[in-house]
Formats: structure tokens, C-alpha cells, sequence
């Protein structure tokens, strides 16, 4: 199972900063989305990373290049699913990854190895969407996927023991640190996670402090970012759909109910970062 080449479908918040480590580590990477604006965006904020990696004297200007000739652009699946590791970051929905995976697998080479990026979902589920459930692992990144040093890698019920190895060499060449874990709702990190936002909502609603309050409060006792800056870094509607998948997950057990300001900004459009506008705004 020798990985050279990396397809990356999906190059937004998650899918761009995973190319940035791959194309780094060496691998050639195609990074794919369903609109040439979306790659292309994709790609400007690979540039931008791989910049202020070398202003902030963290890469060299030689690795920087190479990573950026490494990389390729595209909006043909097909093409891009003649890799050897099939790294999928689009939209946390089921059903969309699994036709996804549909596609890709009637186009990918029989020996590729696929790999959600999912923050929740089952890993075995998506993979009975395709003929290759043994090649098929979880590679939960974090984000920011370029500097982030943990992934976790979610063994699926028939994912082999070679595919979970492949996997373990992917992420050790990027230098990152691998956590082998269970296909469980939401795996550890974010089902760890969700009181951390759920509670925080809840102290919003109940206008026991403002969101920056809270943020502060948190920060204060060592928490690199409050819950409302760190949903806004991970986009309102990403972290609002892996708080229902987890809820669903366990049978609508109200520990994980979503909470109705996180619904109402997602429906208003107030994403976070990416829009310009969450708790916080970035205009
Ligand atoms: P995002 O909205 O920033 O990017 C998703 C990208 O997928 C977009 O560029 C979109 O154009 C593209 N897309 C839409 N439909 C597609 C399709 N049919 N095929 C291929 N691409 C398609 O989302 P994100 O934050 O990058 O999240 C992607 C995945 O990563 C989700 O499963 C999410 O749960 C997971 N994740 C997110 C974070 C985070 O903090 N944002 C962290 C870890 C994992």
C-alpha cells in the first residue's frame, strides 16, 4: 500500500489545510471542488499559509516552492480519483459523502485507499457505499488542518489492519501525531467536545454573559480559544451539523440537543470567519 500520490476532494477550511501538510510531506496532491472558484480559493489560501509559514521563519522558501508546484488543481472527479489515498473533506452529510464515495469508487484505482475527514459521522456506513470497505479509514484532521499536530485515525468495522498501517505512515510523514480510535459518534476529540459548545450556548440563551465574556473566562484558565471564537474558526454550519449528527447518533438523548442560536445564525448566514460574521465579526 505505498502512498505517492494524495486526492483531496473538498478544498475548503479543512480540504485546503490538508493539501498544505500532504503537498509539504512530500506526497503530489490533487486537490479537487465542485466549482473552479472553490479551488481556486482553495489554492490562494495555500499560497497565503505556505507565505507566512516562511515570513514567520517556520518553512523554508525552497520547501514552500516545492509544495507549491506539488500541488494540482481540479473540478474533474474522475481525474482526481487516480490517486493512491482518496482524502474526502466536503460537507458533513451523509448521504452526499456516501454518493461521493459512490462516484469515486467506480473511477479510483482498485487498490486506492479512501479516507473521510468526517468530524462525526460513521466511517463504516460511508464505507458500505463503496466496494472497498477494507481500504477504507477514517483521517480525522484538526483545524487548522496546516498547523494542527493531531489526526485521528478511525479504524471503520472492515477496515484493514495494512489500511490502518498506510494510514499511520501518511500521518507520521507529515509530522503529525496519529490517535487510533473506535467508529463511535463524533470519535473522542469533538464527542469530548460538544458540552464545551453545548454548555456555552446554553449560558448564551440564558444571558448569563455575553459570548466575548465567556470566551475570556475560558482563555483565562488555559484554554487556547473560547467556545464562541472556536466555532467561529470552525464555521457555525460545520459545528452545527456535527452537534445534530451526534444528537441522532444517540437517539436524540438530550446531553448533545443543539441549541436554537446556533440553528438561527446558520439559517441567517452567520457562519463565523469564513463569512465574515459569527459571535464575532471580521469585517
Ligand atoms: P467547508 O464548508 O469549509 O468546505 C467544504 C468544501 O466542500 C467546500 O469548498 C465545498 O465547495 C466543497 N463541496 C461541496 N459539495 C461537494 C461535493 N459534492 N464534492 C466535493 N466537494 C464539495 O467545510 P470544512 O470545514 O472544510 O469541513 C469539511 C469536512 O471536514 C466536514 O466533514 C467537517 O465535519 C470536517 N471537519 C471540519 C473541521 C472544522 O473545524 N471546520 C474540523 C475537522 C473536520
Amino acid at each position: 500500500m505505498r502512498i505517492e500520490s494524495v486526492a483531496i476532494i473538498g478544498a475548503g477550511t479543512m480540504g485546503n489545510g490538508i493539501a498544505y501538510a500532504t503537498a509539504l510531506g512530500g506526497y503530489r496532491v490533487t486537490l479537487y471542488d465542485v466549482a473552479p472558484e472553490f479551488v481556486q480559493r482553495g489554492i490562494e489560501r495555500i499560497h497565503q499559509n505556505l507565505a507566512e509559514g516562511v515570513a514567520r521563519k517556520k518553512l523554508d522558501a525552497a520547501a514552500a516552492d516545492d509544495a507549491k508546484e506539488r500541488i494540482h488543481a481540479t473540478c474533474e472527479l474522475a481525474a482526481a480519483a487516480q490517486c493512491d489515498l482518496i482524502i474526502e473533506a466536503a460537507p458533513e452529510q451523509l448521504e452526499l459523502k456516501r454518493q461521493l464515495f459512490g462516484q469515486l469508487d467506480a473511477h479510483a484505482p482498485a487498490s486506492a485507499i479512501f479516507a473521510s475527514n468526517t468530524s462525526s459521522l460513521s466511517i463504516s456506513v460511508m464505507a458500505s457505499a463503496t466496494q472497498r470497505a477494507d481500504r477504507f479509514v477514517g483521517l480525522h484532521f484538526f483545524n487548522p488542518a496546516h498547523l494542527m499536530p493531531l489526526v485521528e485515525i478511525v479504524r471503520g468495522d472492515a477496515t484493514s489492519a495494512e489500511t490502518v498501517n498506510a494510514a499511520a505512515a501518511f500521518v507520521a510523514r507529515l509530522k503529525k501525531t496519529a490517535v487510533l480510535c473506535k467508529d463511535t459518534p463524533a470519535f473522542i476529540v469533538n464527542r469530548v467536545a460538544r458540552p464545551f459548545y453545548g454548555e456555552a450556548l446554553r449560558l448564551l440563551g440564558e444571558g448569563a454573559a455575553d459570548a466575548a465574556t465567556l470566551d475570556a473566562l475560558m482563555e483565562s484558565i488555559g484554554f487556547k480559544m473560547g467556545p464562541f471564537r472556536l466555532m467561529d474558526l470552525i464555521g457555525l454550519d460545520v459545528n452545527f451539523a456535527v452537534t445534530q449528527s451526534v444528537y441522532n447518533a444517540f437517539f436524540q438523548d438530550p446531553k448533545y440537543r443543539p441549541h436554537p442560536i446556533q440553528r438561527q445564525m446558520v439559517e441567517s448566514g452567520w457562519l463565523g470567519r469564513k463569512t465574515g460574521r459569527g459571535f464575532y465579526s471580521y469585517e
